[in-house]
């Protein structure tokens, strides 16, 4: 019976409803979890009132989850009942979401340049923006097709593997090289790219930003930390509380790292070659004006993300002139 675990009695905070009714907010034992509408509709009310942005699609989201079953079949059998313990399943997930723990990481996976990704505390959620480095990358790689097996590229800080793998699997002969300075972030991305069968054109290396990596490159991809230090505090409890300050922290202005990367990579980069670096729009021109300090024969040009936000500095290298022979 479904109803078996809502019997049991643990201490309710009282809260009114949108409606004027008094529920059991965020109550586990409550009867009205024993359909899906009525499941769902408790779950959007909990995160609410946890402040949770995205409550109706997160409520969904977990309870996704817990039924396995996809979100076209919940919306269409709202009164379909729900097993006692897939909803007890579901509210110690929407525990977890009430205080402010990202889906990502409570699904244990996030959506990424169209893949799914495993995800968890160790790394990063790879964010939709970010694909944008991604789709760089393509276009830079377009000349060099089809010898493509022949470029030198790198990724630096690669976190889940996200931009590496995404990239792996849009370019079949590819070979890519990254580096993360946690060791612990470089198993997520050896589990990414097993999973998604790029594992064997993947080179991953420990260490600090370039250090791990050799010679020159025709293409360097970046997503670094760099959110600037002081706004660490502010930012919404999902990244500040759960997600790896190491992988946020960009130090007082937020491009500490990003300029000790350009710094490295200067001399580097091959004639006709890319970098592209993630930035925050609060230092994009300042990292401009220091890429083409160290870069002087390159364009370096500051790209935009799809909501207005300068977020990628793209450095590219003339190719060597052909010249008279
Ligand atoms: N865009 C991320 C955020 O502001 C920061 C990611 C990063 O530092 N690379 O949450």
């Amino acid at each position: 019976m479904s109803t078996v675990a809502f019997s049991t009695p643990t201490p309710r905070s009282r809260a009114t409803d949108i409606d004027g009714r008094t529920v059991a907010e965020g109550d586990p034992a409550t009867a009205s979890l024993d359909t899906v509408e009525a499941a769902h509709r408790h779950g959007v009310r909990v995160l609410r009132a946890a402040g949770v942005e995205e409550a109706w699609l997160d409520a969904l989201l977990l309870l996704m989850e817990v039924t396995r079953l996809d979100k076209a079949t919940l919306l269409a059998y709202p009164q379909r009942r729900l097993a006692a313990g897939v909803a007890d399943r579901y509210v110690d997930l929407l525990g977890r979401r009430a205080r402010r723990e990202p889906t990502a990481y409570i699904l244990g996976r996030c959506e990424f340049y169209g893949l799914e990704f495993a995800v968890d505390r160790r790394v990063l959620i790879p964010r939709p923006e970010t694909e944008m480095l991604v789709d760089l990358a393509l276009e830079a790689l377009r000349p060099y097709r089809p010898d493509v097996a022949r470029r030198r590229v790198v990724e630096v800080g690669t976190g889940s593997g996200a931009i590496a793998v995404s990239l792996l699997r849009t370019v079949p002969d590819l070979r890519l090289t990254a580096t993360d300075c946690a060791a612990e972030a470089l198993a997520v991305a050896r589990a990414n790219a097993a999973r998604l069968g790029v594992a064997d054109r993947l080179e991953l290396r420990h260490g600090d930003l370039l250090e791990p990596v050799e010679g020159s490159f025709d293409l360097l991809l970046a997503n670094l930390p760099y959110v600037p230090r002081g706004r660490l505090p502010t930012l919404q409890p999902e990244v500040r509380d759960y997600e790896p300050r190491v992988a946020l922290d960009g130090g007082p202005d937020g491009a500490e790292i990003i300029r000790r990367l350009l710094a490295q990579a200067a001399r580097r980069l091959n004639p006709g070659g890319h970098l592209a670096v993630e930035v925050d729009s609060s230092h994009a021109r300042a990292v401009a004006d220091e890429a083409r300090r160290h870069f002087p024969d390159a364009d370096v040009v500051v790209r935009r993300d799809p909501s207005g936000w300068e977020r990628v500095v793209h450095i590219h290298r003339p190719p060597r002139p052909t010249g008279p022979s």
